[in-house]
């Protein structure tokens, strides 16, 4: 394969024979000098996904550039399986995808049917370079994409196969790549490269906690009562008089509370108010709503549609009618006030 190909997508079967083809094998990319760059490259590539969300490209034009740049993805994996975080596999994965699907925009249509069979995805073109795939595929793909242009009624299907653009099926070929990685990490070297993994994860770690903190709905400061939705403050009211709550409403404010970066005990402290408290029972609902109980992965709050359908929605104000999910609501409530507060108001 092409050495820039491969450092394009350096996932890909042809990427990893040009390294084996340049003797590149663990010993050389964790001990040798001359593997440093791609060291540094895959510790870039884990912050690029933790800051931008996009793990950045850069044409190379030498073979050796490119040979650390395809190395520096195993380095970037490992990386990432040390630290061992859900979040930041997860963002890790989403920087990659994101980057693949940015680069397929310049490729052929048969180069991004080559790469979707790698990833597991038929596809073909026809003459217009409208590309085709199955329709079950196209389902498994587009299902968590929200915008109403994924929705079967916009697509062009025909005898069980779906006509899309090529830009629309880089999209979805961005979701394959990414469950992909997931699904493959964590990727743990031989224990003897252990120590420079770890040397080398150690800023990582501390990059992690600040993105932790910054992108969360609360940015790091905590949650304030203030910026709370009033469905959410009706369901504290209710929690804090000791009023039952139904199920809906607990799995609702366990999720926002997760989502604002409350712990189990700052969770749990509010449903010990509620009259019929039962400390073990609690807490086997709320380990299990936010993952702790089986280690999968937490559940997200529900957005306002779920929440009205629910009776949920409580005495909607004039930024709900801006606002789909109650965590958005808390976001903007929270930017109007820090925007105030710099203009002095
Ligand atoms: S519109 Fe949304 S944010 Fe506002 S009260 Fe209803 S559910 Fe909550």
């Amino acid at each position: 394969m092409d050495p820039r190909m491969s450092a394009k997508f350096p996932f890909l079967r042809g990427s990893l024979e040009f390294a084996q083809g340049n003797s590149a094998d663990l010993d050389s990319l964790f001990l040798s000098d001359s593997f440093l760059p791609a060291r540094i490259r895959g510790r870039e590539r884990v912050t690029d996904a933790l800051g931008a969300g996009e793990v950045t490209y850069r044409p190379l034009m030498r073979d050796y550039d490119c040979l650390m740049e395809v190395m520096s993805y195993p380095y970037a994996r490992m990386l990432v399986s040390v630290i061992g975080d859900r979040f930041l596999t997860k963002r890790y994965a989403l920087g990659e995808a994101v980057r693949m699907n940015r680069l397929l925009q310049g490729e052929s249509q048969r180069i991004v049917a080559d790469i979707s069979g790698e990833l597991g995805f038929k596809a073909s073109t026809d003459e217009s370079g409208i590309m085709k795939m199955s329709f079950p595929d196209y389902l498994t793909l587009s299902g968590r994409l929200k915008s109403i242009d994924w929705k079967l009624i916009n697509c062009d299907v025909r005898s069980g196969t779906v006509y899309i653009s090529k830009d629309k099926f880089s999209r979805l070929m961005q979701n394959a790549f990414q469950d992909k990685i997931e699904s493959e990490l964590p990727l743990m070297p031989p224990d003897e490269y252990l120590p420079v993994l770890k040397k080398d994860a150690a800023p990582l770690e501390a990059a992690l906690n600040e993105a932790k903190a910054r992108m969360s709905p609360a940015g790091g400061e905590g949650m304030k009562d203030e910026y709370l939705p009033p469905c959410i403050t009706h369901l504290l009211d209710m929690s804090m008089k000791g009023l039952n709550l139904p199920h809906s409403g607990r799995f609702a404010l366990v999720t926002f509370m997760r989502s604002m970066g409350l712990d189990y005990d700052g969770i749990i402290r509010i449903f010990a108010q509620s009259p019929d408290f039962d400390e073990s029972k609690s807490e086997y609902q709320i380990k299990h709503i936010t993952g702790e109980l089986n280690g999968n992965d937490p559940y997200n709050p529900p957005e306002c549609k779920t929440m009205k359908t629910n009776g949920l929605c409580y005495e909607p104000d004039e930024l709900c009618g801006k606002v789909n999910h109650p965590l958005n609501y808390y976001r903007l409530k929270a930017n109007h006030k820090k925007r105030d507060q710099e203009r002095g108001s």
